[in-house]
């Protein structure tokens, strides 16, 4: 299961059809290529591109 790497929604679903490679949150609208699968853990990079983000959020 994939999972929305901002507010940990799974409600995540394929962005224009997949084609780009990218995600879509439903819940919050992210949209970008990192998703959270549910096993996997989050490596340093990862964590720092999503900390990132939610600064330029607002
Ligand atoms: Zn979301």
């Amino acid at each position: 299961m994939k999972k929305c790497p901002i507010y940990k929604s799974s409600n995540v679903t394929l962005y224009m059809g997949g084609q780009f490679g990218n995600y879509e949150c439903k819940k919050c609208g992210y949209v970008g290529s990192l998703v959270i699968e549910d096993k996997v853990k989050l490596d340093d990079k990862s964590k720092a591109i999503l900390k990132d983000m939610k600064q330029h959020k607002k």
